[in-house]
């Protein structure tokens, strides 16, 4: 089976592993500072804290923006469940915002006037975590000029699109918004097995999950309720977690951001293969705004169906049954019982469902090779071919 996506791990990488394993630190050593320096540095931004996922990093970015009981926190309707779910961690509600159906990202259009409506009913979100869908940066002027007028915090779902580029800057410096968070999963742009990282550029927010990542406790005599009573001494000031990454993460992140553009670029490259062999097949290819240079996590086509004889799960099963590990980024995520029972319900976002019934992810990552992409367009052409 050729995987729709898969890790790139060469000596160096298990090199700089096993020179952990072989430190006095497996753990809270110099790799994880090294690794955010390096992160931060890449991104252009000031603050950056390593996590153990970017589902803890989502997590954490809530509360440190004071997400709580009562707020209403928006996120885009086609993502993994992780963007929403942040919220609800922090007893907050959330709200889906339909895509737009050129770049399948949140579509400001709709974020607008959900938010005309959301300001009359008195009820307008505390966040808005739009998410780089595929890798492609958001609108982000806009959603700012948005963010600006109505007041809400942004957090960057940016987990696709590590190395991406918003109208020539990297994702991640903050210009638009308060938080950003990258994952490190296997199947994204660079791993540490598992892993995540939140950015920002205030340096408040930095302070506040570094605590949380780690119990909520605070080692620095400014921060305490009284004087420390000796060298041991630490208090608990929140009530924290356990989400740090370890050293030997963090080693192995160090190593893969030294490849980072490569990773990127290659992924580039197989985006235009893929263009330009499937342009003839009754699909379409995923549409790139020209502000953005992607991160392409992932290669989206959609079905024509009115062309294709098959059904959109037919056709899926047909790939599979090749050896093509086509996956489908994403179901609705309010489509999901957990938040039907909330009182979701099929109709809420239409954009987002049309492109649930026709979308399918082909395998991409730097590894794949041109063999393998002809293997999975010729079975495309099977799948789809009348
Ligand atoms: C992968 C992913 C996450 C969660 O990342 P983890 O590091 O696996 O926790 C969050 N949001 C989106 C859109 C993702 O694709």
């Amino acid at each position: 089976m050729i995987p729709y996506g898969r890790q790139q791990i060469d000596e160096a990488d298990i090199a700089a592993v096993t020179e952990v394993l072989r430190s006095d630190f497996l753990t809270q050593g110099p790799a994880v500072p090294a690794f955010e320096q390096a992160v931060a540095s890449a991104c252009g931004a000031k603050h950056a804290v390593a996590v153990n996922s970017a589902t803890s990093a989502l997590h954490i970015a809530c509360l440190s923006l004071g997400v709580a009981p009562g707020d209403v926190v928006w996120t885009t309707a086609v993502t993994f469940v992780a963007s929403a779910n942040c919220a609800r961690y922090c007893g907050a509600d959330v709200d889906f915002v339909d895509i737009d159906p050129l770049t399948y990202n949140l579509s400001i259009k709709h974020l607008a006037e959900k938010l005309d409506k959301a300001e009359r009913t008195g009820r307008l979100p505390k966040v808005v975590i739009p998410v780089h869908l595929c890798g492609q940066p958001c609108d982000m002027a806009a959603l700012h000029e948005l963010k600006v007028r109505y007041g809400f915090k942004v957090i960057e779902d940016a987990t696709h699109s590590i190395g991406g580029k918003y109208k020539g800057e990297p994702i991640g410096n903050g210009r638009y918004s308060d938080i950003t968070v990258f994952s490190f999963h296997p199947v994204k742009i660079i791993t540490t097995g598992e892993g995540g990282m939140a950015l920002t550029n205030d340096a408040e927010l930095a302070k506040r999950m570094q605590g949380l990542r780690s119990h909520g406790i605070t080692r620095d005599a400014a921060d305490m309720t009284q004087a420390p009573d000796g060298p041991w001494y630490y208090q608990q000031i929140d009530l924290g977690f356990n989400y740090r990454m370890s050293d030997l993460q963090a080693a192995l992140g160090l190593s893969q951001m030294q490849k980072l553009d490569g990773f990127v670029a290659k992924r580039h490259t197989l985006a235009r293969r893929y263009d330009q062999m499937l342009a003839s097949l009754p699909v379409v290819t995923p549409w790139q705004h020209p502000d953005g240079y992607s991160g392409l996590h992932l290669y989206v086509i959609r079905l024509k169906l009115k062309e294709i004889s098959r059904t959109h799960s037919e056709v899926f099963d047909t790939l599979r049954q090749a050896g093509i590990g086509v996956n489908l980024h994403y179901i609705p995520v309010y489509l999901q019982p957990y938040y039907e029972r909330l009182g979701f319900r099929k109709g809420h976002c239409p954009e987002a469902e049309r492109y649930y019934a026709e979308a399918i992810s082909l395998p991409m990552y730097p590894g794949l090779t041109a063999e393998q992409q002809e293997q999975v367009v010729a079975a495309v052409r099977e799948a789809t071919s009348a």
